[in-house]
C-alpha cells in the first residue's frame, strides 16, 4: 500500500475528517465561486453554514456539466466556478466535450499533486511495486488523462511511455525493455491480444505481470477480463477518473472486486437515480449514477457533480485491507437505453454475450432503431463470432434467452462473421444508430 495510514483508515473516521474538509470547501465556495453563491443562495443556501454538514450533503443542488459550460464567456472561458487567481494556476486540461466546444479544467499547484497523489494511490493498488517499469500507450494530449502518468512515478515505476496506435512500438518495447506492467485502454488491451495472435507473437509469455486499464467500462466485466488475462497472461486491474474532478480517483486491487476510492481525503462520493435525483444509499450492490464533492480543491472546486457514470458500488470489507469502498462502472447515462421502461446498458449486453466464450469474440454492437433513449422492443443486437465458429440459429436463440433472463430485454440477435465489427486503438463504440 502506499499510503497504510490514509487507506486502511476507519471509513467512519474517514468520513468525520472528510465532514471538516467538506466545511471548509464550502466556506471557500460561498468566497469565491460566483457560480456556487448564485446557485446555493436561491436554493435557500445563504452561507457554508446554511448548507450545514456532509451529512445533509443531499439538501444541496446537483451540479450539471451544461450548467458550468453556459457560464463560460470569452472574459472567462473556464466558467464561473473559477476560483482561483490567474497567477495560482499551474495547468489548464480540457475536454472535448460533444458541441466541439472545449470545456477547461484549472489546476492549482496543491490541486495537481492532490490528483498524482490520489491517481498514484488508485494505480498502486494493482500491485505494481517501486522499482518495476511500466509501459503506457495514452497520447493524452490536452487530456486530464495525461497526470496520471505523473503518478507513476511517484510510486517509483519507470514510466516507458510509448504513445497510442503504434502496437510494433509497444511490442518491441515489451520485448527489449521487459516491463512488468502496462496501462491502456481495455478495448487496446483486447487489440493487442489479436494483434500478437495473428503475428504468432507470445504476449502471455511475455515479461508484463499487470495489466492496468482505465479510460472506458468493460476491465471488469468477468467474461472480458478473462479474456485480456489469458491473452496477455497477467492480472488486468481497472482505474477511473472523472475529468472535472480528477484523473484515477478509483483504483481496483489485486482481488479484482471494484475499484476503491483511491480518491479519499480529496472528494466525497454519492449516489443517485439518474431520473428523479434522489441519493441512494451506499450499500453493497446499490447501483445508480456516481455524484462526486471536491473536498480540498482551489481553482474550480464543484459541488455535487453529476458523473453521468452509471456504477455499482460495494462497502464491505474487501480482504486487502482498504476500507475505501469500491465500485465498477457499468455504462455512461447518457448511452442508457429504455426498452419499454427497462433501463439497458450496451456495456451490460456486451458482459452478458461475453460469456458465451469460446463461441463469440466479445464484440458486439447495440443497435437502436430511434432516435434517444427510448426504445420500443425488440432492440438489435449484431454479436460477432468467435474465430472458426459458425452461425447456427440456436446460438442466437440462446443469447436472446440470456439477454432476456439477466436484462429483461427483449432483443433480436444478428451473428455475424469474425471480424466484421470494427476494433478501437482507444476505446470501443458499443453502440451504432
Ligand atoms: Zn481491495
Amino acid at each position: 500500500m502506499l499510503a497504510p495510514e490514509v487507506e486502511t483508515r476507519p471509513w467512519a473516521q474517514q468520513l468525520e475528517l472528510d465532514d471538516a474538509s467538506y466545511r471548509e470547501q464550502l466556506a471557500y465556495l460561498f468566497e469565491r465561486s460566483g457560480f456556487y453563491r448564485l446557485k446555493l443562495t436561491p436554493a435557500g443556501f445563504e452561507s457554508a453554514e446554511a448548507a450545514g454538514g456532509l451529512g445533509e450533503i443531499e439538501r444541496l443542488p446537483l451540479t450539471d456539466k451544461d450548467e458550468l459550460r453556459a457560464t463560460a464567456t470569452p472574459e472567462n472561458p473556464v466558467g464561473a466556478h473559477l476560483c482561483a487567481e490567474p497567477s495560482e494556476i499551474v495547468r489548464i486540461y480540457s475536454t472535448s466535450g460533444t458541441t466541439g466546444t472545449p470545456s477547461y479544467i484549472p489546476l492549482t499547484a496543491g490541486d495537481l499533486d492532490n490528483w498524482v497523489t490520489t491517481s498514484a494511490r488508485s494505480y498502486s493498488a494493482s500491485g505494481v511495486e517501486p522499482g518495476q517499469r511500466i509501459v503506457s500507450t495514452y497520447a493524452a494530449g490536452p487530456f486530464a488523462a495525461g497526470a496520471a502518468l505523473e503518478a507513476f512515478e511517484r510510486i517509483g515505476l519507470t514510466h516507458v511511455p510509448v504513445g497510442t496506435g503504434n502496437t510494433d512500438r509497444l511490442v518491441r518495447a515489451i520485448e527489449l525493455l521487459r516491463p512488468e506492467a502496462a496501462v491502456m485502454t481495455p478495448s487496446y488491451a483486447a487489440y493487442v491480444v489479436e494483434w500478437a495472435a495473428e503475428r504468432d507473437f507470445h504476449l502471455a509469455g511475455s515479461s508484463v505481470q499487470h495489466v492496468l486499464v482505465a479510460g472506458e467500462p468493460g476491465g471488469g466485466e468477468p467474461a472480458f477480463r478473462s479474456k485480456l488475462e489469458a491473452g496477455w497472461g497477467a492480472r488486468v486491474t481497472e482505474a477511473m477518473g472523472v475529468g472535472d474532478i480528477g484523473v484515477s480517483l478509483f483504483g481496483e486491487c489485486e482481488l479484482q472486486e471494484g475499484m476503491h476510492l483511491g480518491g479519499r481525503d480529496f472528494v466525497h462520493a454519492e449516489l443517485i437515480d439518474p431520473q428523479s435525483g434522489e441519493a441512494i444509499e451506499m450499500e453493497d450492490e446499490a447501483t445508480g449514477e456516481l455524484v462526486l464533492t471536491h473536498l480540498r480543491h482551489r481553482a474550480a472546486p464543484l459541488l455535487r457533480f453529476r458523473t453521468r457514470d452509471h456504477v455499482q458500488v460495494w462497502t464491505s470489507p474487501c480482504a486487502c485491507g482498504r476500507t475505501a469502498p469500491r465500485l465498477r462502472c457499468i455504462g455512461r447515462t447518457d448511452e442508457m437505453l429504455i426498452v419499454r421502461g427497462v433501463n439497458v446498458f450496451p456495456s451490460a449486453v456486451r458482459e452478458v454475450v461475453g460469456a458465451f466464450g469460446s463461441q463469440v469474440s466479445g464484440q458486439i454492437r447495440v443497435r437502436p432503431q430511434v432516435p434517444g433513449p427510448k426504445q420500443e422492443p425488440p432492440l438489435p443486437v449484431s454479436v460477432e463470432l468467435a474465430e472458426g465458429a459458425c452461425a447456427d440459429s440456436s446460438l442466437a436463440e440462446a443469447i436472446r434467452e440470456r439477454l432476456r433472463e439477466v436484462l429483461v430485454v427483449q432483443t433480436s440477435v444478428e451473428l455475424v462473421p469474425w471480424r466484421s465489427l470494427e476494433r478501437s486503438e482507444y476505446k470501443s463504440k458499443l453502440v451504432e444508430r
